[in-house]
């Protein structure tokens, strides 16, 4: 290790990228299969994606907000529909269904896991009520029995919004097979990149076949010029497909460092009582894809500051989502109100997330956490 590894600043994430990354790209290249159509990747990384998830069919897709896109599409949500959506996400979760013209409701969620809390979707089922999005946040699986029991008792779909939880179990299967439809995100920083990129997996052969249509223009069958449908062109290439079929193939390895990442951390940051560090459910492996936290105590109204003193020290973090209920354009629409979701809010303004890229060393890490017991020691 060089010197100016000791003095760089840490990142938050940074893609794991290798030789097999490069002979798979030159492979597709020299196919000449740059596109979405001819290459050879693409197939293997829809049947390897699929078969490392557990479900029947994946669709490869060109990032993971077209995969959201492409699901509510695809359960034919339009207006006068509602969505059950967790609250706290990226809101490429919620644009997704203001595409369709279809309304989301915002679901609050538990305090600890983050995640969508199946015992607030009660009161929030109406006569209009279609679909329940979930979302895996931060890799920690959302408690799935309750959400399909209730789903299945009021005849909605489940999306799974997977897009940080690649790998992650619930009670023993994958997330993204659990639902109606998964979505994951292939994105820079997401567990395994294609740089842009998304899949959209699914067990029922219907709505495998009219995703299948509406991802790529809604071709006809016998003249392929005349449409079947309003379609979107939401392909992935083949050039995405090969470094996919590369990033897989360290997927556990991954996870694994992600692990071991969550691990270390936890170990000294436990004896704070001023955090509230991740947890993993005894239902759950949690794949730790950003470890997020939360200050409490005397540090709770202090993140900024926690954050920039961390920036100063060489150790680069980034604040929690913001949840929909407290994103302006919402509000101004009246789709929702600041205090409908108030564990989110709560939590929402005390979070931020320390350097989780796979590759962090334990040279780093120690950094990481030198750094930040010292603001928290000495406040
Ligand atoms: C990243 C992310 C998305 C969007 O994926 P893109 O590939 O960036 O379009 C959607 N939902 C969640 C929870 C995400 O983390």
């Amino acid at each position: 290790m060089s010197h100016a590894d000791d003095t760089a600043v840490i990142p938050v994430a940074a893609p794991l990228l290798g030789e097999r990354e490069q002979k798979y790209l030159a492979e597709a290249m020299a196919d000449g299969a740059i596109s979405g159509y001819f290459g050879r990747h693409l197939e293997r990384f829809e049947r390897e994606f699929a078969s490392y998830c557990g479900s029947t069919h994946a669709i490869t897709v060109s990032n993971g907000t077209t995969a959201l896109h492409l699901a509510t599409a695809t359960l034919n949500l339009g207006p006068g529909d509602e969505v059950m959506v967790a609250t706290l996400t990226n809101m490429a979760t919620f644009f997704a269904v203001l595409y369709t013209g279809a309304k989301p409701i915002p679901i609050d969620v538990e305090p600890d896991t983050l995640n969508l809390d199946p015992a607030e979707l009660e009161a929030k089922l109406t006569p209009r009520t279609r679909a329940i999005i979930v979302v895996h946040l931060f890799g920690h699986p959302v408690d799935m029995d309750p959400v399909l029991a209730f789903a299945k008792k009021h005849g909605l779909a489940v999306i799974e919004d997977a897009a940080q939880a690649h790998g992650a179990t619930y009670k023993g299967k994958k997330v993204g097979s659990l639902g109606d439809i998964g979505c994951f995100s292939f994105y820079a920083n997401k567990i395994i990149t294609t740089g842009e990129g998304g899949m959209f997996t699914t067990n029922d052969p219907r709505l495998l076949e009219r995703a299948k249509a509406l991802k790529s223009l809604a071709f006809g069958h016998s003249n392929k010029f005349m449409h079947t449908d309003i379609g979107f062109n939401y392909r992935m290439t083949n050039l995405q497909a090969a470094l996919g079929c590369a990033q897989l193939e360290r997927v556990e390895d991954i996870i694994a460092n992600k692990r071991r990442i969550a691990a270390y951390y936890g170990e000294r940051l436990r004896r704070y009582d001023c955090l509230e560090l991740p947890v993993e459910k005894p239902y759950a492996r949690n794949v730790y894809w950003m470890y997020h936290l939360a200050l409490k105590g005397r540090f709770a109204s202090r993140r900024d500051e926690v954050m920039s003193r961390l920036k100063a020290a060489g150790v680069e973090t980034r604040e929690g989502f913001i949840p929909y209920n407290m994103q302006d354009i919402f509000i101004e629409r009246g789709l929702t109100r600041a205090d409908e979701c108030p564990r989110a809010n709560d939590v929402a303004l005390r979070s931020f997330y320390l350097p989780s890229g796979p590759q962090l060393n334990e040279r780093q890490l120690d950094k990481v956490v030198r750094s930040f017991s010292e603001i928290l020691d000495k406040p």
